[in-house]
């Protein structure tokens, strides 16, 4: 091959650029890439084009190498690429593969919304889920993921998973949510109980009323540990009972975890009040609405959690 960085520094030399400069070029018109590219478009480029290009030539040099070093550039996560456009050579800035990762990792996680769930969640894989022991959950869960992506449009019924402290429910309804968002769909991870706090702390504002519509019409809904706080017929009736009302008229997947089985729930939970008040018949209503939303599975195992 024709040594392009030798005639181009020749004809730099009649310039009168700095000799620092000069040096620079040079080095940069014998990089491989740009000799390479040169060569394939040798008959749409004079030299007079390259003299013109040499600052491009230079920049895509400089940062080529500033990356290679790695060293901090002026767009993080951008490779160069040199291009000819027009007889002039042109630097191009590129994702890298690592910021494309990146950028589709945070695609991911902006597909589950957690709502006080911790971060670990986003690690959760059907894959990777233990089944022994486990099996009907396991296979309800698969099953829905694989029905719900055959026809989102259609209403599917959620999961309610009950069974103890430990045996993986959250791990499981994260699971789904994470498999799902691989497929583009949107879910909402909530613990339900500091979710109530969170609505109690600022009843009477309008404050919650962004939060509580997201939560309504969102594609899935996951009401986690459900059950596990003293439940007030405000949130019972008025937040809960809304949401799921709205949901049943919108066809929308709803899951549930709870450490009650749905008997458990209504005549635990959903009955007595705060006030210690009972209400058997607004409990009836709401449990209607979960058990039209959701299928129960019981899952059962250790308690892993200190493992
Ligand atoms: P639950 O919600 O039923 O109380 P979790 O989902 O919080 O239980 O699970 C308890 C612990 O066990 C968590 O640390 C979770 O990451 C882990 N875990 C649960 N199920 C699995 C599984 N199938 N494979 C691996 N780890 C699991
Ligand atoms: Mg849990």
């Amino acid at each position: 091959m024709k040594n392009i960085g030798k005639e181009i520094s020749d004809e730099l030399a009649s310039h009168h650029w700095n000799e620092n400069y000069r040096q620079l070029i040079k080095e940069a018109f014998n990089d491989p890439d740009v000799q390479s590219l040169i060569t394939t478009h040798r008959d749409e480029l004079t030299n007079e084009d390259l003299k013109r290009s040499a600052s491009k030539v230079y920049e895509f040099f400089t940062i080529k190498n500033q990356l290679k070093r790695g060293e901090a550039t002026l767009a993080p996560g951008y490779e160069p690429k040199l291009n000819v456009v027009n007889h002039t050579l042109e630097v191009v800035y590129i994702p890298s593969q690592q910021l494309m990762a990146e950028q589709k990792i945070a695609q991911l996680h902006a597909r589950v919304k957690l709502l006080n769930l911790p971060k670990s969640l986003r690690q959760a894989s059907l894959a990777d889920f233990e089944v022994a022991g486990r099996e009907a959950a396991a296979s309800a869960a698969a099953d829905f993921v694989q029905q719900y992506l055959t026809d989102p449009k259609k209403f599917h019924q959620g999961l309610y998973l009950s069974g103890s402290f430990g045996v993986g429910k959250t791990y499981l309804l994260a699971a789904i949510a994470n498999k799902l968002a691989a497929e583009n769909i949107i879910s909402m991870l909530i613990h339900f109980p500091s979710f109530a706090v969170k609505l109690k702390n600022s009843i009477g504002t309008s404050q919650n009323t962004p939060l509580i519509e997201t939560v309504k019409k969102v594609p899935i809904l996951m009401l986690d540990d459900i059950g596990a706080d003293q439940l007030s017929s405000w949130i019972r009736d008025d937040i809960l009972g809304v949401i799921l009302q709205y949901r049943m008229q919108e066809q929308l997947a709803t899951f549930f975890s709870s450490n009650f089985s749905q008997q458990q729930l209504l005549q635990e939970y959903l009955t007595v009040n705060n006030r210690g008040e009972a209400e058997p018949l607004k409990a009836q209503r709401i449990m209607e609405r979960i058990r039209y939303l959701s299928r129960e599975t019981i899952m059962i195992g250790k308690n892993r959690r200190n493992q």
